[in-house]
């Protein structure tokens, strides 16, 4: 959280801090389309300057990994576990940079994404049984949840790079946010609070003539 000391006349619009501005704000624009695109942005800079990392324990990366249906709840992820899923995150927020910036997609974060494609399979497995009849099921041997869960979400960078919304990648202008998200029309940034933090930074340049960007 920023504290101002003093508001000189001068000074940018205070933000006044409020609870909420603590918390992750709500899924950026694709991620919830695409899982790998709330998974890259499970690292962020919230708009004050903290940083919040969601996978940063074994229970958080648990709960994150629940919620977004890649493990059973109370699967009881390991550190070894989280810390897998933070070093595929950063390759797969390495590999969106890239083609957001029109760069060549960086060699390291290429195998490691086709290493979690191969080491686990990805696909939902047919079943059948006399309750539900035939139905898909991710197959979840305790062992290889995390596996499945690195499988799952590296084949969801692979749709979402190689998609037509590829091309709606962007960054967040909203400085220093540093989440990812799929352009709508000329918005570009990631949340109400980016936007709202993005508009009051331009006016004030306007006013002032210190024009940033
Ligand atoms: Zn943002």
């Amino acid at each position: 959280m920023r504290f101002m000391k003093d508001s000189a006349p001068s000074a940018p619009p205070a933000p006044v801090p409020r609870a909420h501005e603590s918390a992750a704000p709500p899924p950026a624009s694709g991620a919830e389309q695409y899982p790998a695109l709330d998974f890259a942005n499970s690292a962020l800079t919230l708009p004050g300057g903290q940083s919040l990392d969601l996978l940063a324990t074994p229970a958080a990366a648990g709960e994150w990994l629940a919620g977004h249906g890649l493990a059973p709840a109370g699967a009881g992820l390991q550190e070894v576990c989280a810390s897998r899923l933070r070093a595929l995150r950063d390759q797969v927020r390495a590999l969106i940079a890239a083609r957001v910036e029109g760069r060549p997609a960086p060699a390291g974060a290429l195998a490691a994404v086709n290493d979690a494609l191969t080491r686990a399979p990805a696909a939902r497995l047919l079943r059948w049984d006399p309750e539900r009849g035939l139905h898909r099921e991710a197959s979840h041997p305790v062992t290889q949840i995390v596996e499945h869960a690195l499988a799952a979400l590296a084949a969801d960078t692979a749709d979402l790079l190689t998609s037509p919304d590829a091309d709606r990648l962007t960054a967040c202008g909203s400085s220093p946010c540093t989440r990812f998200l799929l352009r709508h029309g000329r918005r570009h940034w990631c949340s109400t609070r980016c936007g709202d933090r993005a508009r009051a930074a331009r006016s004030y340049a306007r006013r002032t003539g210190t024009a940033t960007r």
